[in-house]
């Protein structure tokens, strides 16, 4: 594929780094990356982008780490569908807004359940596709409908049900890509909103290594424990490979303490399931989305 056919859709990169794409800052290069101008130039570039080409579809990277082999294909980043409308208590969002910014656009119009937006660091699509949560509140509470684009450039509205969304998981079409997403939430006080971010933010100062790169949660939480509490009982706090650190804050966090590898964070993540495993017979499967080949124990 002559991938600069693209450029006539928006910004074209080829061989692109993606540790500058994800908030970790490790990862091999991307074959090509291209950031559609607009929905519209989005939806006509579908067709230009042969069928047998891999796809990766990205927001901001939150929970995402490419191998350092990098990814042979097309990185389609959708930072520019920035559309947020309201109407009445519904919600409208195209899948590049940020999570902190719709739920402060909420908190303005008075209209509560966004909240716990406000402390996960990912947009609106790449919430859809992990059913994104925090305190007690996830995507799946209050999405109602979903906008999809097909790789044949077909577009189609679903409603949240059909995404089966379960902790932290969501079923897309296969090849689909999250376009806008349609929310009903409930009418409150606004300050009585702001209040409740505040005090999230607060909680999450305190407990996770924001002031390093890191990607958040590496595991899902297995019923009934914490994987944190786990892979400290393991005694893997602190553990290194490399530049990259099992967080002595927070042990299911990986710190990237300055030009880790993606080699590095994988190295850890099998050693934490390892260690897990023999201490407390869990297997912790893993959150973050790890593009290209892996062993996973
Ligand atoms: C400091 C920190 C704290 C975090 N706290 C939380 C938390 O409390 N709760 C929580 O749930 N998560 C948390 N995360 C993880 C992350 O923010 C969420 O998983 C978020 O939903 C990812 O959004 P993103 O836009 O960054 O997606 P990305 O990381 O870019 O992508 C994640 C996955 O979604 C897919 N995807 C992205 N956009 C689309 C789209 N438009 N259509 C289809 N698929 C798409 C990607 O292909 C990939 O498989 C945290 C991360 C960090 C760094």
């Amino acid at each position: 594929m002559d991938y600069n056919n693209l450029s006539a859709f928006g910004e074209v990169r080829e061989y692109e780094s993606m540790a500058g794409h994800v908030t970790l800052g490790v990862g091999g290069a991307a074959r090509c990356y291209f950031r559609p101008h607009d929905l519209d130039a989005l939806v006509a570039s579908m067709t230009k982008i042969p069928s047998e080409i891999p796809l990766l579809v990205i927001g901001r990277g939150s929970n995402l780490l490419v191998t350092d082999a990098g990814f042979d294909g097309v990185v389609i980043d959708l930072a520019s569908l920035q559309g947020i409308s309201l109407d009445g208590t519904l919600l409208h969002c195209q899948a590049g807004c940020r999570m902190s910014q719709v739920a402060a656009r909420c908190a303005d119009a008075g209209l509560a359940g966004a909240e716990f937006m406000a402390t996960v660091p990912g947009n609106i699509g790449g919430g859809v596709a992990m059913n994104a949560g925090a305190f007690g509140h996830q995507f799946s509470d209050i999405l109602q409908r979903v906008a999809l684009l097909h790789r044949d450039g077909r577009r189609e509205a679903v409603a949240a049900d059909a995404l089966k969304m379960a902790y932290r998981h969501s079923v897309l079409p296969t090849g689909a890509l999250v376009v806008g997403a349609e929310f009903e939430l409930q009418r409150d006080d606004a300050e009585a909103i702001r209040g409740r971010i505040r005090a999230m933010r607060t909680k999450r100062g305190v407990s996770q290594p924001l002031a390093q790169p890191n990607c958040g949660s590496v595991f899902k939480n297995p019923p009934g424990d914490h994987a944190a509490r786990l892979i400290e009982a393991a005694g893997l706090k602190g553990e290194r490979c490399g530049q990259a650190q099992i967080s002595p804050q927070h042990a299911n966090f990986i710190v990237n303490l300055g030009g880790a590898s993606s080699q590095d964070v994988l190295h850890l993540m099998t050693v934490a399931q390892r260690a897990v495993k023999l201490q407390s017979d869990i297997h912790l499967e893993p959150e973050l989305k790890v593009v290209g080949s892996w062993c996973e124990q």
